[in-house]
């Protein structure tokens, strides 16, 4: 099946109660792209994550994932995750760590799964050691590795970059243009603009719910 886009969101409104939290958001990410959803605290970047993912349902409009809509469970199997405040266990070895997320994504937790992954973030060989001897920088590779299980096509990252130190930050945005070299999908939330003029082929500013702007990194900063 040839899909265009690796996303395409239609119409989509996310309601709490009376309070519109998504108000009609239309746009569509293209396939092998870095795609930066930047908007300030409380904009909706979170809410629209949760719902791609299907953690949430949309109150109205549609979304498809690779041609498949969020609806259709399986949409998920081409989506890795990393969540706002990822959650290390600094008890477990690395390895025990992708087997828990391998079974919370259906990816099979065979051996070779695992070396792929920590091979992909530069971890190879550290599979077996405790996440408590790891740096800093060791520990952002083992939360980003986990969103390569399975070798999703696309990769959601929710406000990667944010407080983290310096070196963590730099094995992220190296992460994510290894990833586009690869050819891979990446959707990065963000608060920094720097950033996102650095790493991300297309922008969409997110106000209060809606959408105030869309398109290349060059046009957002040749806007009047
Ligand atoms: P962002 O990730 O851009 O900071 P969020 O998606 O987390 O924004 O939040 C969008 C809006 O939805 C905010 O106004 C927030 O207060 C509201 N919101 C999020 N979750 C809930 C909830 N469970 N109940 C009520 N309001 C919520
Ligand atoms: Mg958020």
């Amino acid at each position: 099946m040839s899909v265009e886009s690796a996303i395409m969101v239609k119409g989509l409104e996310f309601s709490i109660g009376k309070k519109r939290i998504l108000k009609g958001l239309d746009f569509s990410v293209p396939r092998g792209k870095v795609f930066a959803v930047v908007g300030h605290n409380g904009a909706g970047k979170t809410t629209f994550f949760h719902i791609l993912l299907g953690l949430k349902y949309q109150t109205a409009g549609e979304i498809q994932i690779l041609g498949r809509s969020n609806e259709d469970w399986r949409s998920r199997t081409g989506i890795g995750y990393v969540v706002e405040r990822p959650y290390l266990n600094l008890d477990h070895e690395f390895v025990s760590f992708l087997r828990f997320h391998a079974r919370l994504a259906g990816v099979p937790r065979q051996r070779e799964v695992f070396e792929k992954v920590a091979e992909e973030v530069g971890l190879a060989g550290h599979l077996d050691e405790g996440l408590s001897t790891f740096s800093k920088g060791m520990l952002q590779k083992a939360v980003l590795a986990q969103a390569a299980l399975g070798d999703p096509e696309i990769k959601v990252l929710d406000e990667p970059m944010s407080g983290l130190d310096p070196e963590s930050r730099e094995v992220v945005k190296r992460q994510i243009q290894k990833w586009r070299e690869a050819g891979k999908t990446i959707v990065f939330s963000s608060h920094v603009m720097e950033d996102v003029e650095l790493l991300a082929d297309e922008v969409l500013i997110l106000e209060d719910g809606e959408v105030r702007f869309r398109g290349t990194v060059d046009e957002w900063r040749a806007r009047p």
